[in-house]
């Protein structure tokens, strides 16, 4: 028995020691392996993306968010409680960084940003369809069979929001918007698990109905209180993506915003994976949504002068309802953003599950306790100043 537990105390011992390095009692963070090994190993409080150094410790006092792009070289970090820090990719930087205000920092800016003060309830909608199969292989094809019906579940979706005047944000990947194609969009580069296209039916949406859906996207331009928002041409994973992709993706929603008469300002991060944030300001894009320190449920809009971050509140889906039930009692007149996948409600039928909610969400709206808005009826409350990046070694911040 003794020698039993002196053992496991030897073993607890030992493992401590391992992970020494890596985290302490307050202070949490990862010294990557080296590239190749494209390991992304999530925490609660930080994310380190692959490729990075860091050299010193990151220092996140609960309930901090820190979330580190590719190739980021930092020396020492410390995010302060209730802010947090978003390093783009390419940055390379090293020294303190003391915030006390949410900052996403890119290669040319660094934007800082406040909680604007609006408290609407936003609803978005990751509009797909069969273009997420891009990332697939064709064997998980049958698994994935709902992506390629999921057209009857957004007009279902859509009757349900129109019933109890839900304003919603329909965050559509660009490809949905053509009638048909030959498969060359222009894009090079390649993703995960091969071309980002290798699956493109190069056909048009009477032989591939699940790849082109310009009918469907005609049927929500004509409710005025649902918005088309963006999610990438092909459903990227911008973290993955050169600029060169990023560059041709704007362009390529340049050309829906002047084909199709649409603002197109909001956009929705693939997988809730941020980046590019400078590429995609210059692209036109003033609303994004994402997560940033996986830190779920996360509340408020908060307003970078320039552009405006909706964190991420929950995702509804036939699973999530009870969940969703429970966080409408806790909204407390605060900003939040519920999202859900088209083909989630053809893996289960939860339609009437569903429908109550959005009942309820009505209900408050209608008693006068919350607010409903698309994403694109916000407006910025003030102009921000954003700053030129921090120099290698400078402390950016001194409180
Ligand atoms: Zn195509
Ligand atoms: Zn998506």
């Amino acid at each position: 028995m003794r020698t039993a537990s002196s053992l496991s105390a030897r073993a607890r011992g030992k493992l401590l020691r391992e992970l020494t390095p890596y985290l302490d009692g307050y202070s949490l963070y990862f010294n990557l392996p080296p590239a190749g090994g494209r390991t992304e190993r999530l925490a609660e409080y930080a994310r380190v993306g692959s490729r990075s150094e860091v050299s010193g410790r990151i220092l996140v006092p609960s309930p901090g968010h820190v979330e580190l792009g590719n190739e980021v070289r930092l020396g020492s970090l410390r995010v302060d409680s209730g802010s947090y820090l978003f390093v783009d990719h390419g940055v390379q930087d090293a020294g303190v960084i003391c915030r006390d205000r949410h900052c996403i920092k890119t290669r040319l800016k660094e934007y800082t940003g406040s909680y604007s003060g609006e408290n609407q309830v936003t609803i978005s909608v990751d509009f797909e369809a069969g273009v997420a199969l891009s990332h697939a292989t064709p064997e998980t094809w049958p698994y994935l069979r709902n992506f390629w019906d999921s057209r009857s579940c957004v007009l279902r979706l859509a009757e349900l929001f129109k019933k109890y005047r839900i304003p919603a944000t329909w965050a559509t990947c660009g490809h949905l918007f053509l009638d048909g194609c030959s498969g060359d969009h222009g894009f090079d580069e390649r993703d995960w698990q091969g071309e980002w296209f290798s699956h493109d039916p190069c056909s048009d949406y009477e032989t591939a109905p699940s790849w082109y859906m310009p009918d469907v996207i005609e049927e929500l331009i004509k409710t005025p209180h649902f918005e088309i928002g963006y999610h990438t041409f092909g459903h990227f994973r911008l973290r993955h993506c050169s600029e060169a992709t990023v560059r041709r993706d704007m362009e390529l929603a340049r050309q829906i915003r002047k084909k199709w008469g649409l603002k197109l300002e909001s956009f929705v991060f693939p997988y809730n994976e941020c980046g590019h944030f400078e590429l995609l300001k210059e692209g036109g894009f003033t609303n994004f949504r994402g997560n940033i320190g996986k830190i779920l449920p996360s509340y408020g809009i908060i307003d970078f002068g320039d552009f405006r971050f909706f964190n991420t509140t929950q995702m509804f889906a036939p699973e999530t309802m009870d969940r969703c039930f429970r966080l409408l009692d806790g909204l407390d007149g605060r900003a939040a953003n519920f999202y859900t996948h088209c083909y989630q409600w053809g893996e289960r039928d939860a339609w009437q599950k569903l429908e109550q909610w959005l009942a309820r969400l009505a209900g408050l709206r209608d008693a006068g306790k919350i607010s409903l808005a698309k994403m694109g009826d916000l407006r910025p409350a003030r102009p921000v100043e954003s700053k030129p990046a921090v120099t290698v070694g400078e402390p950016c911040w001194n409180r």
